[in-house]
């Protein structure tokens, strides 16, 4: 089986690059392990910002929108005080969504290879030369064969993951806590959501019930009968399980009939160095293209699919694919999201190691405002805002410590997002060197925090 472009994983970020891909007229494959009929079918919050779909130009058809958000509410430890973040959203119905995309990049070329799982990947002379491919409930395996490959197979990478990190930068190895575990159910309700909220995603600061995370509870109906209830922790510390802590927590509070229960791994984290390497991309989850501090990946996982594949395919127009030729799709991915990313990931960190105390107090004291935390989500910077306003000012002169903090987090933010932005080589022949410089920055402000990453995944 041979093609100009194979495609793992029917996700957000698979089906978008197959999309562009067959659309350009290459012969491409998309290779999924779920039957046709489970595409889509992801255990998510569902929540995504428009300005995604703005962003890249085009939006699904309104029946595969659930509900419609005026913005996301945040709310302290004590449920007592809550910050709205302005920013319309919508929740998405995920069974249909992704059969409509898969629709669209059928109807625009792409083959679909459902209920096959991809066992091995054959490298000849530096690039991948095909994938052991094998069919579910069907004897032997096949080889799919292609002039490139895109690995968009989630959190655990099919392709990436089997590839050697000292030869390829794309297969670079994460740790742990790098990630967050999640557990969520799709109820509808015996009570509906507090009117008030019913028209928010909401996101509940705790670290009791998520330690390292948060919990959530998005509705997904103009009543706020149904509703989308879950909570994520930090991933290899302290054996914290999303699962009990719901069932501890959430389970007594929300009672309804169950629609969908499911659990998950998000990658909360900065990009991969790089999203390129010989004849391969990778995009979505894969490619850690997540928002780290929110967990939200579905916009940014269709905007990196969609630059890798563009790049994949201009490569292909001059007859083969190698990283000089699709470079540019990291400097694209890394200017329009990535190193906010980065940004971000500072950030992140430094929140897992909050209190509730310390949540109770910085929303209570209004010590960040929703339009700041917009353009905090927007720009990751940490910018002036938080120590700009007198008030606040004052406010966080009380608490030396956390002012002193902020400005470190601050620091490092800024140097994560330059880094990143203004100072990702122009080519491939600096990635090392780019690489270790990162690495050293990371592992410095993780000291300085006191942030341990534990363990590396061990796929
Ligand atoms: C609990 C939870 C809540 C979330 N909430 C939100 C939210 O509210 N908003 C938001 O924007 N994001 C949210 N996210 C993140 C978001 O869901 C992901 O970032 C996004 O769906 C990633 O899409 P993807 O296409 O990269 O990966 P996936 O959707 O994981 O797709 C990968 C596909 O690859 C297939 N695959 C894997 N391995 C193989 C193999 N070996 N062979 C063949 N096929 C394979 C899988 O079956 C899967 O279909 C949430 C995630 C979780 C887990």
């Amino acid at each position: 089986m041979k093609y100009d472009a194979v495609v793992v994983g029917a996700g957000v970020a698979g089906l978008n690059a197959a999309y562009v891909l067959a659309k350009k007229g290459y012969k491409t494959a998309i290779i999924e392990s779920k039957p046709r009929s489970r595409i889509g079918d992801k255990t998510c919050g569902d929540a995504i910002g428009v300005h995604h779909f703005e962003e890249l130009g085009w939006k699904p058809p309104e029946d595969v929108i659930d509900h419609y958000y005026k913005g996301v509410k945040i709310y302290s430890p004590s449920e007592e005080y809550s910050i709205t973040v302005p920013g319309e959203g919508v929740s998405v119905n995920r069974i249909k969504f992704g059969q409509w995309l898969l629709k669209r990049a059928e109807e625009a070329g792409a083959e679909l290879l459902d209920a096959h799982v991809v066992l091995g990947v054959e490298v000849k002379d530096d690039y991948i030369k095909s994938l052991r491919v094998k069919p579910i409930g069907k004897p032997g395996t096949i080889n799919v064969e292609a002039k490139a490959f895109i690995d968009a197979s989630g959190s655990k990478p099919a392709i990436r993951s089997r590839l050697p990190p000292d030869k390829w930068p794309i297969a670079e190895r994460p740790y742990m806590t790098d990630f967050n575990i999640a557990y969520r159910e799709v109820l509808e309700l015996e009570e509906p959501v507090k009117s008030e909220d019913k028209d928010y995603a909401v996101i509940y600061l705790n670290t009791v019930i998520a330690p390292g995370g948060y919990w959530w509870l998005f509705p997904k109906d103009p009543g706020g009968m149904i509703g989308n209830i879950g909570l994520g922790v930090i991933w290899g510390v302290d054996e914290y399980n999303p699962r009990s802590n719901y069932d501890k927590y959430l389970k007594p509070r929300f009672k309804g009939k169950l629609i969908h229960a499911g659990g998950g791994i998000i990658p909360t984290r900065r990009p991969l160095p790089t999203l390129v390497w010989r004849n391969l991309g990778a995009a979505g989850d894969a490619a850690y293209t997540v928002n780290p501090v929110h967990g939200g990946g579905i916009g940014s996982s269709m905007l990196a699919a969609t630059i890798v594949a563009e790049k994949i395919a201009g490569a292909l127009e001059e007859g083969s694919v190698d990283e000089e030729k699709t470079w540019s799709a990291n400097k694209e991915y890394l200017r329009q999201y990535g190193a906010k990313q980065a940004g971000l990931d500072v950030l992140r960190m430094y929140l897992q190691k909050l209190t509730n105390n310390d949540f109770e107090w910085i929303i209570k004291n209004r010590i960040v405002d929703g339009e700041k935390i917009y353009e905090l989500g927007a720009k990751a910077n940490l910018v002036d805002t938080v120590v700009r306003g007198v008030t606040r000012f004052v406010k966080l002169l009380g608490r030396p410590t956390l002012l002193n903090q902020l400005r470190i987090v601050k620091k490092y933010m800024d140097q994560a997002v330059k880094l990143y932005y203004d100072e990702y080589p122009d080519n491939p022949k600096g990635i090392w060197d780019w690489m270790k410089k990162a690495g050293e920055f990371i592992d410095e402000y993780r000291r300085i925090i006191g942030f341990d990453p534990g363990m590396r995944v061990k796929w």
